[in-house]
């Protein structure tokens, strides 16, 4: 018999001074807590060193106020002020012998310097690259000298706190020296603008000022924009090409990456794992230096691929190690099988755009590190023998079935349908939202695996049932419903419906009887699903009008970079996107409607109006359970709690989470442990 090959995910790899221990490597990304909650984030990076990335790096780090980006959080390194948050980054990663990568930024135009107030600065005398009344200013040499003195400085300063990488970025259409190597942006005329070889020489010199700082002490990365997408007005691929050609040997690795943040850190709506290897695949043999690349990897054979053929030295990741920080563990192992894949939602992104704490929706333990001490493998058994109750196998149930059997608790889980997953089963059958299937698929994987873990399908729990066979707790993760009056964000008085046309909601969907070819959606949740819905009906051939009080469709899809992309989808599939409206109700076969701002009224014939407005939980059940506490003790009941949506209806990654902490908290509610947070010292 042959000896079985090697993993070649496993190989280490020499870059610079280092030899990295493995091909995976954890690329900078933003998670909302930067400098504001330092030992928050030190801890989840420390998680992704425990869990056998190769590299572990931050997220952007400013170098100067000259280019803070308030009000979002991201790292600072300023000055030695900024060191001893850096350092705990530093020594958790080292702690599991992991390097540390830093990601340094100056965001010139990307940076309305909000809190500092000095003026933005870039290539030219531009309109910032977001909307904002003020403009940045066309650095002169002198600027230029200044930047590059800032960036030195930081790197010093990255070395004093322990850093084993720093990187210079050029990428996601948010740095200066992007900016400057982009036609889109430079339009100067002295020997920084023009010809490429002008346009490359401040990316070129802050490298060779960052190698020369560095003196061999650390690696140094140059994370790139390989094709900005803008077409021959941005940075082609042909100019990447001609880059190389330049610049091709000065970094010790090159990190690739697409477009902006929305292009690279597309959701699985809008595109599939390895979206970027189009663009990437054949530059690694323009330079001898290792290539880093990303594509929401989640397949460890996608990612042997890249390896085998060329296209990649490093398997880039920050969507799936923010899922799965084991996922280099569970490859060593050859325990595959248990890596918990993203499900493409960014849900994680949001955070970031929200300025609050990283969360994600298949690992509740993003985040929670060291705020609640969670660990997303493992959770401490629980002292004796406790049978627990999980009513509803949605995200929360299955979540809670699943912790709390991982604490050795006896479980049994009942779901009143014929399936597992509740709205995540029905969700996923969505146009563009399958891979959301994997939030079902991880779990029930695990729980097939525990011999403690029992469910039932179509078993419709009562109270009478849950107080008769001997629970010392009860889970309920019993859901939400939909409203079909109108309320929600708008309307919060039930709205008049004559019964003239027919009113559905999202729980009608996707298998239930809808009938109609002409429908009004009326969506005042304005996330993703009055958008997938609209988008799944006009797939069937229905005509469809979609109104929003809001003046975009699925405004706070913003949040996970894809609102213009689900815009383009409904346009291009035909349908009508009615902004700033309401629907007021029904009468004689006709849709009332409402301008917001005017508050002109209207009204349209249809033949179906499906509503996406508010929800109500599900907690009929919790509430017979919680009234009828005097019978608790005589059926052994120590506590009851709804969780999820059945609590409160929210994301479904709210819902996982809410499951977690049931099962954290089965010895004892830690409502204090939320207050654990970093004060400013003075
Ligand atoms: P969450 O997001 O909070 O997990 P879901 O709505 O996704 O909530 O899931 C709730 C699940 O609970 C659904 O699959 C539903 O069929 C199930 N369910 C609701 N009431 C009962 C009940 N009384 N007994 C068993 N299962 C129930
Ligand atoms: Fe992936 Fe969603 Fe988690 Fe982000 S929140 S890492 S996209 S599963």
């Amino acid at each position: 018999m042959s000896e079985p090959k090697p993993d070649p995910l496993l190989e280490s790899v020499r870059f610079g001074p280092h030899l990295a221990r493995n091909r995976f490597w954890q690329v900078p990304h933003c998670n909302g807590m930067g400098y504001r909650d330092p030992s928050m984030l030190a801890a989840m990076r420390g998680m992704k060193a425990e869990g056998g990335w190769a590299v572990v790096s931050t997220e952007e780090v400013e170098i100067h106020p000259s280019s803070e980006v308030t009000p979002f959080i991201e790292g600072r390194i300023w000055d030695e002020a900024d060191l001893p948050a850096h350092r705990l980054v530093t020594d958790a990663i080292h702690e599991h012998g992991a390097l540390a990568a830093i990601q340094l930024v100056h965001s010139g135009m990307s940076s309305p310097n909000l809190w500092s107030r000095l003026a933005p600065m870039g290539p030219g005398h531009q309109s910032l690259t977001s909307p904002s009344p003020t403009q940045s200013r066309e650095m002169t040499t002198a600027d230029i000298a200044d930047l590059r003195g800032w960036h030195r400085g930081a790197v010093r300063r990255s070395l004093q706190a322990g850093y084993d990488v720093v990187y210079v970025y050029a990428g996601h259409g948010l740095a200066t020296l992007q900016h400057f190597l982009s036609p889109r942006y430079n339009h100067r005329t002295d020997g920084y603008g023009g010809s490429l070889a002008n346009r490359v020489r401040l990316l070129q010199e802050v490298l060779e000022d960052t190698l020369d700082e560095v003196d061999g002490r650390a690696a140094v990365a140059c994370r790139i924009a390989v094709d900005e997408l803008y077409g021959e007005g941005g940075t082609t691929r042909e100019h990447m090409e001609e880059v190389l050609s330049i610049i091709g040997e000065l970094p010790d690795v090159w990190d690739f990456m697409v477009g902006s943040w929305p292009d690279d850190s597309v959701t699985s709506r809008f595109g599939p794992e390895g979206s970027q290897e189009q663009y990437v695949r054949g530059l690694k043999a323009l330079t001898s230096k290792p290539v880093v690349g990303v594509g929401r990897f989640t397949s460890p054979e996608t990612m042997r691929r890249m390896v085998r053929q060329g296209v990649l030295d490093f398997i880039g990741a920050a969507r799936p190690s923010i899922a799965d920080p084991f996922i280099p563990a569970k490859v060593a192992a050859g325990r595959e099988d248990e890596i918990r894949e993203c499900i493409g939602c960014n849900i994680c992104v949001i955070g970031d755009w929200t300025m609050s704490p990283i969360r994600c929706t298949q690992n509740p333990s993003m985040g929670e590190e060291w705020r609640r001490g969670w660990h997303p493998e493992t959770i401490r058994p629980v002292g004796g023998e406790r049978r627990v109750l999980v009513v509803g196998a949605g995200p929360a149930g299955l979540e809670a079935a699943m912790s709390a059997g991982r604490r050795g608790c006896e479980v049994v889980l009942v779901e009143a349908s014929r399936e597992l997953g509740g709205r995540v089963a029905a969700e996923s059958r969505l146009p563009g939202l399958a891979e959301w299937r994997r939030v079902v698929d991880y779990r029930v994987g695990r729980i097939d695996r525990m011999p403690n873990v029992e469910y039932y399908l179509e078993s419709e729990m009562t109270a009478d049932e849950a107080l008769a066979y001997g629970f010392d707790t009860v889970a309920v993760a019993t859901g939400a419903v939909w409203r079909s009056d109108g309320v929600g964000i708008h309307h919060r008085l039930p709205l008049a419906f004559d019964g003239s046309v027919p009113v559905f909601t999202p729980d009608d969907l996707p298998d239930g009887g809808l009938t109609g070819q002409q429908f009004i959606l009326f969506d005042d949740d304005h996330f993703y699903l009055g958008g997938a819905l609209a988008e799944w009906l006009a797939r069937r051939g229905a005509r469809v009008t979609l109104v929003t009080s809001e003046a975009s469709v699925s405004s706070y899809t913003a949040n996970t970079m894809e609102q213009h992309k689900v815009h383009r989808s409904l346009l291009e599939l035909g349908v009508e996107i009615l902004a700033h409206h309401v629907v007021t109700g029904t009468e004689s076969g006709e849709v009332g409607l409402q301008h917001v701002v005017t508050g002109h009224p209207a009204s349209r014939p249809a033949a179906a109006l499906l509503l996406v407005t508010g929800r109500v939980p599900n907690d009929g059940l919790a509430a017979d359970l919680l009234g009828r506490r005097a019978e608790w003790g005589a059926a052994g009941l120590g506590e009851v709690r709804a969780i999820g949506d059945a609590f409160t209806p929210a994301t479904i990654a709210a819902a996982v989470w809410d499951g977690r902490r049931f099962a954290e908290e089965l010895d004892g509610r830690d409502d204090a442990a939320v207050f654990r947070r970093n004060v400013p010292g003075l």
